[in-house]
């Protein structure tokens, strides 16, 4: 039966991490990969997460079944940290998945199980895999424009332009913070617009967060999803515990719903419906490893610690990129790069220049230009910016 089993065409991410382990280089630099990285290269585990989880292994004194929605504590400290108290617990429904990924899948069949025919809405540029998720549970999708690449900001006028013709009951899923690939986030003004719009039309926000935290701070990033879950009835959202608290393969996440009092439980039931048809229960241990942090003052002060830490050297090696560009390149091009916020920015670069970059410099980055500047660090920003202002030339 599996003679004509059709191979799975490899996202770019995946393909570029094999291709990147095959070179035998010394000198190679990953600016692939969306995992955060220390001045040294690594990816270490937090000490916040290593207290947490020796604390786990102390106290745990059963690995039973817990519910399909997984381990309330983790939902409950997930949701001050995500909502702040923007909205009553009543209006939240919520239950653990494994990692952000199957959030948005979760998401996009409840989407699907409450409206086939809603209409996905999805920045023009995005996470590789939003389409993949969105096209599985068999919803269409559409984009909307976001990036102006002249400026590297934001396309206010075609955005909203592009908003403009959602319809009632169409979905907006839009990045909570840290815009995966392009770094152009939306200012708290763009926010209110876009509530004020989604509310005028009639339709609901998907609101991706898997990198809170990692942009202008923990309240500074939940600013967005925290405005549109105070004024609009019905909020989405698909958060991610990889980046923020290191987890990365223990999968950790939630899916959650944001609804109006009364079909809180309807939403609650339907939620863990669909962890029950996919996985029955979520992962346990990092989502415990999560709630211990957070529930805990110390070791919440060492991981706020730890991922300010983060956040800063990120920003710094923004800034320290865009300079060396500005430098090699004799030109402000590459501006924005310090000014964007996260983990990734979309360098303007051909597709070419990213395979001249591979091919001679030994320098990965996604075909579209995407680059993880948590990858960089005080030896390689101008390897790079000398590499890149050679395949400008
Ligand atoms: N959404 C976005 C925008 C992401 O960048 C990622 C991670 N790359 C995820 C969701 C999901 O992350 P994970 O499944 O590893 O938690």
């Amino acid at each position: 039966m599996f003679e004509t089993l059709p191979q799975p065409k490899l996202d770019g991410i995946i393909a570029m991490m094999q291709a990147f382990a095959e070179d035998p280089r010394m000198g190679k630099i990953d600016l692939g990969v969306g995992v955060y990285r220390d001045e040294a290269g690594r990816t270490p585990v937090l000490q916040a997460v290593k207290a947490a989880e020796r604390r786990c292994v102390e106290t745990q004194e059963s690995k039973s079944y817990l519910s399909l929605a997984g381990d309330q504590a983790f939902l409950d400290t997930m949701e001050t940290l995500l909502l702040g108290g923007a909205v009553p617990s009543a209006r939240v429904a919520a239950v653990g998945t494994p990692g952000g990924t199957s959030a948005v899948r979760q998401i996009c069949e409840l989407i699907r199980s409450a409206r086939p025919e809603a209409v996905v809405w999805v920045s023009a540029q995005t996470w590789p895999n939003h389409a993949p998720l969105i096209a599985a549970s068999g919803l269409e999708m559409r984009p909307y424009r976001y990036l102006d690449s002249d400026k590297g900001g934001l396309d206010h006028m075609g955005l909203f332009a592009d908003l403009e013709q959602v319809a009632a009951g169409d979905v907006v899923l839009l990045h909570g913070c840290c815009h995966n690939p392009t770094g152009v986030d939306l200012s708290a003004q763009d926010w209110a617009e876009i509530a004020a719009l989604l509310e005028r039309r009639g339709a609901v926000p998907f609101i991706d967060m898997a990198y809170q935290g990692f942009g202008e701070g923990l309240d500074a990033d939940a600013g967005g999803l925290r405005h549109l879950a105070a004024r609009l009835p019905e909020v989405l959202v698909a958060a991610s515990c990889s980046k923020n608290f290191g987890l990365y393969r223990e999968r950790v996440g939630l899916a959650m719903a944001i609804v109006p009092e009364a079909v809180r439980a309807n939403l609650a039931g339907a939620l863990a419906g669909l962890n029950r048809k996919v996985f029955a229960f979520p992962p346990d241990h990092g989502g415990r490893v999560v709630s211990t942090i957070l529930g805990d003052t110390a070791l919440r002060t060492l991981w706020q610690n730890e991922l300010e830490e983060m956040r800063l050297r990120v920003a710094q090696n923004r800034q320290a990129l865009a300079q060396a560009l500005q430098a090699e390149t004799n030109s402000d091009r590459f501006a924005s790069v310090a000014t964007q916020r996260g983990m990734f920015s979309l360098l303007p670069l051909s597709s070419d220049q990213v395979a001249q970059l591979r091919a001679e410099h030994g320098i990965y980055m996604l075909g579209d230009g995407r680059a993880n500047l948590a990858g960089l660090n005080d030896f390689s920003i101008p390897v790079c910016a000398q590499a890149i202002a050679k395949v400008l030339r």
